[in-house]
């Protein structure tokens, strides 16, 4: 039987005091080759200490206890510096995949060595040539004897520089029909012949990559799921990943301090500015915390839906949506409240009026990470309202035929 939650929250507030150091000031810049480093520390002391993969089976290093468990550590963990970068994509999205779709083998090598902070994972999904169409990808893995080659190129890879593994989804049947011909590669990061690029971004950030495969050579051993099913395997990603961008995903352990923080944030911009009288202002700060209160009703609801079989993994895309929505309507209310002095003002500071225009700059990337918002409707249409498919001309057609470019 598992520990009650309450016993178990209490663990683990004295660990946490006795472990790990307060939370720092400023949040770990996620492009800083010291802040993965420093992540691993501290996933290490947490796996040591018997905290760490709390919803992660015990056979694989987790710990095997449910939701409420994670929400209860997690709350206790506020005050505390966490290896939150770990969170996306390696606990939330990748490791999850390998969970659901990987070999015994796979999931005993990279399981409990991603809980032991030995293993970054990342996804190779991406393409230059476009992300939303994920099944018209063209880098290609063509077999020879029992290895595979790979060529091609992926790109907007979070995070790749610093990982160890990568989810990677290559074409490898180009008769069959777009969805069919995939295979999805658990392939090491830095294998011969990747050659990683990093790209610098309008906040400064440049974690994000692009990789170029020169004829790769991977194992047999490196097929996550089946070879030419790669779609499934893709799909099941895709469902962790909106689960985890909406904020739904039981495998995030810790979370930026944020429960009502950007309601104080904005509270904080219009005190700092001299207008938390102002009627609009108030009226502008209630609709956003309504829907902040929404956004918590809506994750609770459709993710127990979703775990009881309710509603379909597409139903995560509700979720995903709405959390980009809310979080459009924060970032531009702090800005509209901020003015001038949100754009210049203490800039760098995690909670100073500049940061509302460097998170301003950045808005666009929560409507489009994990799949765009546009996707995302798309998705909540055809598949949870079931209304009738979008018109695709490359649908059943084997993709060789399929006209590329424009
Ligand atoms: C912060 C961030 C992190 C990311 N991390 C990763 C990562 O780790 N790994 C990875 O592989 N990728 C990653 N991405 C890439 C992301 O998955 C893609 O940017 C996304 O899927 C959209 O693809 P695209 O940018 O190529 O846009 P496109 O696919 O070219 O789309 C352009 C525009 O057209 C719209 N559109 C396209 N098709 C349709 C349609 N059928 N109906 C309606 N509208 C449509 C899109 O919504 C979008 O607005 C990340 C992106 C961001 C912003």
């Amino acid at each position: 039987m598992n520990e009650p939650v309450e016993s178990f929250r209490a663990r683990a507030r004295r660990w946490l005091k006795e472990n790990l150091p307060p939370a720092p000031e400023k949040l770990a810049a996620d492009g800083d080759e010291q802040t993965w480093e420093r992540a691993r520390v501290l996933q290490k002391r947490l796996y040591e200490g018997g905290f760490a993969g709390i919803c992660f089976p015990r056979e694989y290093g987790g710990l095997g206890l449910t939701q409420e468990h994670q929400r209860a550590f997690t709350e206790e963990s506020l005050a505390y510096e966490m290896p939150l970068v770990l969170n996306m994509p390696t606990f939330g999205v990748c490791a999850p995949t390998i969970l659901d779709c990987g070999t015994e083998e796979q999931k005993r090598e990279h399981l409990r060595a991603v809980l032991a902070g030995d293993e970054i994972l990342v996804q190779f999904l991406s393409e230059p040539r476009g992300g939303s169409d994920l099944a018209g990808l063209t880098t290609r893995a063509e077999r020879d004897g029992d290895m595979w080659i790979l060529n091609g190129s992926k790109i907007w890879s979070s995070s790749a520089y610093a990982a160890d593994y990568a989810l990677c989804l290559a074409r490898t049947d180009w008769d069959a029909p777009k969805h069919r011909g995939l295979t999805m590669f658990l392939m090491p990061v830095h294998a011969e012949g990747v050659t990683i690029q990093r790209i610098r971004q309008t906040n400064g950030s440049d974690e994000f990559c692009q990789e170029f495969f020169d004829n790769v050579m991977l194992p047999d051993s490196c097929v996550l799921g089946e070879v030419n099913g790669g779609w499934a395997v893709a799909s099941r990603q895709l469902y962790h990943e909106r689960s985890a961008m909406g904020g739904g995903s039981p495998y995030f352990s810790g979370a930026r301090p944020r429960i009502g923080g950007e309601m104080a944030n904005l509270i904080g911009l219009a005190r700092e500015t001299g207008q938390l009288d102002d009627p609009r202002v108030r009226e502008d700060i209630g609709a956003a915390q309504a829907m902040r209160v929404i956004e918590n009703q809506l994750v609770a609801r459709v993710g127990q839906a979703i775990a009881s079989g309710t509603m379909d993994g597409p139903a995560a895309s509700v979720i995903r949506l709405f959390k980009a929505e809310s979080i459009l309507l924060q970032s531009d209310l702090a800005l509209r409240i901020g003015g001038a002095a949100g754009v210049t003002g203490g800039a760098g500071e995690e909670h100073g009026l500049g940061q509302a225009g460097q998170d301003y700059i950045y808005r666009q990337a929560n409507a489009i990470a994990g799949g765009s918002v546009e996707m995302a409707r798309n998705v909540i249409s055809e598949r949870v309202l079931g209304m009738p498919r979008e018109y695709a001309a490359d649908r059943d057609v084997p993709f060789r035929q399929v006209k590329q470019g424009r």
